[in-house]
């Protein structure tokens, strides 16, 4: 770090800095509240600000710089596709193209085989939501209270955080389940699914998916039990419903596989994809059906499509870094680190007593906060989210950045999903860093 005492800001924003807070809006937040820090370059799981200041990047970013920020053969293989032809209409193709429609089908479990590209993950979502209805010719979609599936009115409609309430009313048809899992609540996960069950029943025949997060991210990291997914999908089918996985977050490698559904060994009907399939090299979002929902589309209009769908870039990003994990052994590497991980934050839970729970599999780790030592009583609040202010694991996060990490948190849960590639001594070092900052907690804690 560039100054003596970590905790103290030696100066305000730069001129970049200062145009930009200007000029452009900061997401998801009270704009009087966003204070952009410029970055200037990254290096494998480090990346380095205006001011020289190198920091350990835990959280991969947005969760989606699975790679770290040295994978050369992606931005080569980006170059390369630029520089030969950087832009053809989606009702042409390219190798690149073809060869990751492929590889997703080789990657995905099941006989998901055909996929639709866009630019996010919001995209992929919206699109799965529109090819549900168009294939079932049904319009309600079924999802959960603790999820995000994207900022766009669709996409926001089936979210459940708080962050929807702003955007309502949404789209029409948009029914919220309960979740799996809720901190400190003795709510049971399979009881939770024959509410869904019941409420499948209820709608009478006009479901056309179950929506879900394999295993939860920005909500917390909250893995259902084994046999929850499998279920999940069977009372689905019972009624006639897709049952869809939005993998997101969860998708390459985070989990430890390749897929949040591998965890469970579930196929989904249909899988959304963004953030690591390009290892955030380039905005490109997936979404990838069965090939009996791919048949229906052959005498039926698949009416959906964007200028920047398959985008010649973004699809070359998405080849090279999904060969990438296949032949730098990524996946294999992320259970085996993830595994480490594991081991280490619970040791840090030990040390700490506003450390709640620590919970996640592979690289998908969420450390969640007590401000009642042996109890699970959450310092911030859902509503907290929408209201202006730092919570309690903001300001741990915030010790940490000061310390030379970035660690994401979301309302009462720090989220520790760093890049696939982390080492050992490297999640040491962000480890040393967390045991520090998780003081701030400790010292918040009710006495
Ligand atoms: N779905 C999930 C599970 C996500 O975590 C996110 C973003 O965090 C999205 C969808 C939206 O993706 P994007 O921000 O790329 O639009």
């Amino acid at each position: 770090m560039a100054t003596d005492d970590p905790s103290v800001e030696t100066d305000g924003p730069n001129d970049v800095e200062r145009m930009d807070r200007e000029h452009v809006f900061g997401t998801w937040a009270y704009q009087r509240e966003v204070s952009p820090t410029e970055v200037t370059s990254g290096d494998g799981v480090y990346f380095t600000d205006a001011r020289g200041n190198r920091r350990l990047d835990f959280s991969a970013q947005l969760m989606c710089s699975n790679l770290g920020h040295s994978a050369d053969r992606v931005a080569d293989a980006m170059a390369e596709q630029a520089r030969r032809g950087a832009y053809f209409a989606p009702s042409l193709t390219t190798e690149n193209r073809a060869r990751l429609g492929k590889l997703l089908a080789e990657v995905t479990p099941g006989d998901l085989s055909k996929t639709f590209f866009s630019t996010s993950g919001t995209e992929a979502v919206e699109a799965a939501i529109k090819i549900a209805r168009l294939y079932t010719g049904r319009h309600k979609i079924v999802s959960r209270y603790r999820s995000y599936h994207g900022a766009t009115y669709g996409s926001i409609s089936v979210t459940g955080d708080p962050r929807r309430l702003l955007a309502e009313p949404g789209l029409p048809g948009t029914i919220k389940a309960p979740d799996p899992y809720a901190y400190g609540s003795t709510l049971d996960p399979m009881e939770s699914l024959e509410y869904i069950d019941e409420m499948l029943m209820l709608e009478g025949d006009t479901v056309a998916a179950v929506l879900v997060e394999p295993i939860v991210g920005s909500n917390g990291i909250l893995v259902p039990p084994p046999e929850y997914l499998p279920r999940l999908k069977e009372i689905a089918h019972a009624h006639d419903a897709l049952l869809i996985c939005d993998e997101v977050m969860a998708g390459f490698g985070r989990c430890g596989e390749w897929f949040g559904s591998d965890v469970f060994d579930v196929t989904p009907d249909i899988m959304t994809m963004a953030k690591g399939i390009t290892g955030a090299y380039a905005p490109l979002g997936a979404t990838t059906v069965t090939g009996e929902i791919a048949a229906h589309f052959e005498d039926e209009m698949f009416c959906h499509g964007h200028t920047y769908s398959g985008h010649p870039v973004a699809v070359a990003a998405g080849r090279a870094a999904v060969e990438t994990y296949i032949d730098d052994d990524l996946i294999p590497h992320a259970r085996e680190v993830g595994d480490y991980l594991g081991r280490e934050l619970e040791k840090v839970a030990d040390r700490h007593p506003s450390v709640g729970e620590v919970r996640g599999v592979g690289l998908f780790r969420g450390v969640e906060l007590t401000k009642r030592e042996g109890e699970r009583v959450p310092f911030g609040e859902r509503k907290d989210k929408l209201s202006p202010g730092k919570t309690v694991v903001d300001e741990v996060s915030s010790r940490a950045w000061n310390d030379g990490m970035h660690l994401a948190s979301m309302i009462n849960t720090l989220i520790v999903a760093p890049p696939v590639v982390i080492t050992e001594d490297e999640v040491d070092e962000a480890v040393a860093i967390l045991d520090e900052a998780l003081r701030v907690s400790d010292d918040a804690m009710e006495s």
